[in-house]
């Protein structure tokens, strides 16, 4: 069963049974709105998607988990960032609500994404106030709003829930300044060093998919950023983690094609959506017991 917010966002319940296990895609949303004026090369633009990453967990929903997809660009906004990581150097008038940019807008990847690749910005002029609030209002909270009440109703039924926030991360390290380049490994967890997810769950994820025959890295280079860190209270039973995933592994980074590893990876997937659908049954029957 799917509920849809009409270019915003997409929520899949489970079929039969519910366990409290949510996936949430904020980055592959491929939607562009007509108000987006931007004024870079759409397929430099599109490099910031998390292509396919909501594709790869479509079976959630036949294991008893609840996936929820952002519709629109991460370019456009991205809901993986505070709502006030906001660098208002790239909006026109006066903006009423605080600020607290991060070093993300400094590197011009905040709320609001700067460029599109160094030295080639996305527009071609700052953006007005009222575009900005529309944004938040229209796409950005709506994404939270459904991410906070489906993990609040499992967490009421279940009195704990695991939360996975996928992504995809290019195969090198990124060329905007701050980042490191080098080759990633196959996947990278994050829980912000220990802070967003009981360890067991983690080295769970790592194991299975190390078992699959993956290199797998954890808070190294990505510790997890926004979705993690807002829903997640690990000591009351709730538990958020980041996973990225390499793109590597699925298609041609430059033209986002899918490739022969799509398919593969994409069952890797599933047989990790069964497995963490075991761990969730056994802790809450263990939970039951108690
Ligand atoms: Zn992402």
């Amino acid at each position: 069963m799917s509920f849809v917010i009409e270019g915003v966002l997409i929520r899949d319940d489970p079929s039969s049974y519910r366990l409290p296990v949510v996936y949430d895609s904020p980055h592959s949303g491929v939607q562009y709105p007509r108000e987006f004026r931007f004024n870079c090369p759409l397929s430099l633009l599109r490099q910031a998607e998390d292509a396919y990453v909501d594709e790869m967990f479509a079976a959630a929903p036949d294991h008893g988990a609840t996936l929820l997809a952002a519709l629109f660009p991460r370019s456009f906004i991205d809901a993986n960032r505070a709502e006030d990581d906001l660098d208002l150097e790239m909006i026109e008038g006066l903006w009423r609500e605080p600020v607290r940019p991060t070093d993300k807008s400094a590197l011009g990847l905040g709320l609001l994404r700067r460029l599109c690749r160094p030295g080639v910005p996305i527009y071609d002029g700052r953006l007005p106030t009222a575009e900005v609030a529309e944004r938040i209002d229209r796409y950005y909270r709506p994404y939270h709003f459904q991410l906070q009440a489906i993990l609040d109703s499992l967490f009421a039924q279940f009195g704990v829930v695991w939360h996975i926030d996928c992504h995809s991360m290019p195969s090198m390290g990124c060329s905007l300044p701050g980042c490191e380049s080098s080759a990633r490994p196959d996947f990278v967890l994050g829980d912000r060093d220990g802070t967003t997810c009981e360890a067991e769950f983690v080295s769970y994820v790592a194991h299975t998919l190390k078992t699959l025959g993956y290199r797998v890295a954890v808070n190294n280079p990505y510790k997890g950023v926004e979705l993690v860190r807002r829903y997640a209270d690990p000591t009351q039973g709730r538990h958020s983690l980041q996973l990225e995933i390499n793109r590597r592994l699925y298609m041609n980074e430059e033209t986002l094609e899918k490739h022969s590893g799509f398919e593969p990876l994409r069952d890797a997937m599933t047989h990790l959506i069964r497995r963490i659908a075991d761990y969730a049954s056994d802790h809450i029957t263990a939970r039951a017991a108690e």
